[in-house]
């Protein structure tokens, strides 16, 4: 049981009172710059919009073709500053600034990939006339660097994050025999990476106990799911594999499928290798190979995968999910895939 992506998030931030909302505000300028993090690679782009008059923001990511943060600016219309920004990163595709209804102005920016909600942040600050400070709207974006792995031949020096689906207040699915999909996971999770440390991997687990990855017990489901996918990224992995069990209302639903999100070159070609892995040592029906939107294999910017090792609503399946062998055997067909996978390509540009 998978969980699935807010794709729509509105935000409304505000500190003007209905009557500083005067029509006859401007919005003078947009004012922009990048601040580098040493520490971890990471840039954030600044874009401040100064404004004659106290005023509202109120903020809308729209995913499509091209993914746009839109932010409306009430109380205020353009004035000559408020217009094209001459800006464009590996984030921003562009920024334009319009009038809106209700003597409001919006910013349009246009966005080369969907935004996450960590990765942005609006907000609107008072006028300080003490450092001669115009009210002003400040839009924040935070850009990750773009990832890079490996793809040669051998596991030894990869670095590889395994995912076990599901933990601590989450349970995922269950089987009819109260088997629970959190624990089967873990269990071949475990197995995974005692293998691939044997052929000299380096393997990072999101979880290695019962427990949920956001620290935290109230995250989103966005949160928790972003949690794992920033293990990956704090540890410069090469590849990122999900670990899960499947469920169906059909109780006879049974086999092993992998999917994917197809993002860089090699998603599909690990889903492949992992999913011939499994069915072959595993020894379940095939079920393929198929693309999907899930959340860690499209928001991890490195080769993903997600595996649906068995069905926990079947109960023969549920048994053999529950077994040690049957754990041993999926965990040596993920290893088998692993292997496979990056001895059929070379690439990657670590
Ligand atoms: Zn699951």
């Amino acid at each position: 049981m998978l969980r699935k992506i807010v794709c729509l998030l509105m935000i409304f931030i505000g500190l003007g009172l209905p009557g500083a909302e005067a029509a006859s505000s401007e919005l003078t300028s947009i004012r922009w710059s990048v601040h580098n993090n040493k520490n971890d690679g990471s840039r954030m782009l600044r874009l401040v919009i100064d404004a004659t008059a106290p005023v509202t923001a109120a903020t809308e990511f729209v995913d499509g073709a091209t993914p746009q943060l839109k932010v409306t600016i009430k109380g205020a219309i353009p004035g000559a500053g408020f217009g094209y920004v001459a800006l464009k990163s590996e984030l921003v595709q562009g920024v334009v600034g319009k009038r809106a209804p209700y003597d409001s102005s919006q910013l349009v920016i246009s966005l080369s990939r969907a935004l996450d909600p960590s990765e942005y942040k609006v907000f609107v600050l008072k006028k300080d006339p003490q450092n001669k400070k115009p009210d002003r709207v400040v839009i924040d974006l935070f850009e990750i660097p773009e990832a890079k792995f490996s793809v040669s031949p051998g596991l030894e020096d990869k670095t590889i994050v395994i995912d076990p689906g599901h933990g601590g207040s989450d349970p995922g699915a269950i089987g009819p025999n109260r088997v629970y999909e959190k624990s089967v996971t873990l269990a071949i999770a475990k197995r995974v990476e005692a293998l691939l440390e044997q052929k000299g991997a380096s393997v990072v687990l999101t979880r290695d106990n019962d427990r949920d990855v956001y620290p935290g017990t109230d995250a989103t489901d966005a949160q928790e799911l972003q949690a794992r996918v920033n293990v990956a990224v704090k540890e410069k992995a090469d590849v990122f594999v999900s670990i899960h069990a499947n469920a169906a209302v059909d109780r006879t639903a049974s086999g092993t499928a992998t999917y994917y999100t197809a993002k860089t070159a090699y998603d599909l070609r690990l889903a492949q290798a992992l999913q011939r892995g499994m069915v072959l040592a595993g020894g379940l029906e095939d079920d393929g190979v198929r693309q999907a939107g899930f959340y860690v294999t499209k928001r991890s910017r490195i080769p993903a995968a997600l595996v649906e090792t068995a069905f926990l609503s079947n109960p023969r399946e549920e048994q053999l999910l529950n077994s040690p062998a049957f754990q041993q055997k999926i965990a040596v067909g993920i290893v088998n895939g692993l292997e496979e996978y990056f001895s059929s390509a070379t690439g990657g540009d670590k």
